[in-house]
């Protein structure tokens, strides 16, 4: 992978958090071009992170093996229709604007490779995953390449048909905030049963941390990690039967239902 070229047109949070990722797993900077109209931005990335920068995103293309989209959806057909004429056939360009279809890119931007994917924001502390889903014309190589870039930022995982990444925007795309939720209501409980607000969101932001490394690394399922932790008539039994009680499975579904409904409505 290192001795791949890259372009990212548009170097916002995303793009850098994936610049960042690919310069910790050993790619020069001298591989890496990003095109960012913000005059600011760009100074803060050739000073921060060494790499070339570009107003013209064309220019940034020219050498590139992988060109990857990093610009906002709203904007995504203009960029893509004037970029058109200097992509070359080979290079494979990659896009995580949410909602774009690979039907759209390919027609505007007259180019046929294309991969689509949906990061996360875990992304910028390199623990993010990304669900990637890759047009007919791209090449095993190229898909390679693509699973390698955002692999520098966490991990990602293929699915085989586009609309699958309605699901994926619904599991882990939108998926952090849902913790985030869980870790606020779980607060919010802790200080109505007395603890002072810091110790109630230490103790909530911890358990998470830890229940989420043991769900990673441990061998078996959540759900066997849960009974291990569930003994009859106890204290996490009593919990967890309130919240099945209460309906929390199909709250579960309801919610991602409409995530993956509104994902798909922005296609
Ligand atoms: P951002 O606003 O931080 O970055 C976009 C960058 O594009 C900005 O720096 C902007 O100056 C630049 N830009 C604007 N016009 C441009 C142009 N004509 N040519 C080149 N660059 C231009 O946004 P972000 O959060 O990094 O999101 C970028 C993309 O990533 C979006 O399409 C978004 O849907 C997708 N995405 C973001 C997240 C997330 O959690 N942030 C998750 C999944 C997907």
């Amino acid at each position: 992978m290192n001795n791949l070229h890259i372009a990212f047109i548009g170097a916002g949070n995303m793009a850098a958090s994936l610049i960042g990722g690919l310069l910790a797993k050993g790619m020069p900077a001298t591989h890496i071009h990003a095109s960012e109209p913000s005059a600011e931005r760009r100074d803060q990335l050739e000073r921060d992170l060494g790499i070339h920068t570009h107003t013209d995103n064309a220019a940034a293309c020219a050498d590139a093996d992988v060109v990857l989209l990093a610009v906002k959806p709203q904007i995504m057909r203009e960029v893509c229709l004037a970029l058109a004429p200097a992509l070359k056939p080979g290079q494979l360009v990659i896009s995580i604007a949410a909602g774009i279809n690979c039907a759209s890119l390919q027609q505007w931007l007259g180019h046929l490779p294309v991969v689509r994917c949906m990061p996360n924001t875990p992304a910028l502390l390199q623990q993010g995953i990304s669900g990637l889903y890759a047009a007919a014309q791209v090449s095993e190589i190229q898909r390679q390449q693509a699973a390698a870039i955002l692999d520098a930022v966490g991990s990602s995982v293929w699915v085989p048909q586009e609309q699958l990444l309605d699901a994926v925007t619904a599991v882990s795309g939108s998926g952090p905030a849902y913790f985030f939720l869980l870790i606020e209501a779980m607060t919010e409980a802790g200080v109505r049963l007395g603890l002072d607000a810091d110790t109630a969101t230490e103790l909530a932001r911890q358990t998470a941390l830890g229940a989420a490394q043991m769900a990673c690394q441990s061998d078996v399922d959540v759900a066997t990690l849960r009974a291990r932790v569930t003994s009859p008539q106890g204290t996490t039994d009593a919990a967890i039967r309130s919240f099945e009680a209460d309906g929390f499975r199909p709250m579960v579904e309801r919610a991602l239902q409409a995530a993956a409904d509104r994902s798909a409505g922005l296609a």
